[in-house]
């Protein structure tokens, strides 16, 4: 595992701290701590999150890996976009998840090809 994501987390962290700590001065005591913990373990969930993202792109074809029910939630996701673009008569982008014109051929936000399946 490459340490320095873990150096990236712990910068992030203080980083978070420093953003955070105008509204932290005005608790005190208990509910201080509270807060400061609370907002240290969102974050560090949103970088967990970011990871296990990234981890999961890199490694989701490697032999052994089971992301079975990553990869059933993410067909199910796709297709109740899908669902909902088609509601709205629009097409959801399967690279970044946004809404794009039912007639375009290229998304508008990340620029990927968007093949017509019909
Ligand atoms: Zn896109």
């Amino acid at each position: 595992m490459d340490s320095s994501i873990f150096d990236k987390i712990q910068d992030t962290v203080i980083m978070a701290g420093h953003e955070f700590g105008q509204t932290a001065k005005e608790l005190t005591g208990k509910a201080k701590l509270q807060y400061e913990i609370k907002t240290r373990e969102n974050y560090l969930d949103d970088l967990y999150k970011e990871l296990g993202k990234k981890y999961y792109a890199e490694h989701k074809d490697d032999e052994g890996e089971s992301f079975t029910e990553i990869g059933k939630l993410l067909d199910e996701l796709a297709k109740l976009r899908q669902e909902l673009a088609d509601r709205r008569g629009a097409k959801y982008c399967p690279r970044c998840g946004a809404q794009v014109a039912k007639d375009a051929d290229y998304c508008g936000k990340c620029g990927e090809f968007l093949h017509d399946e019909d």
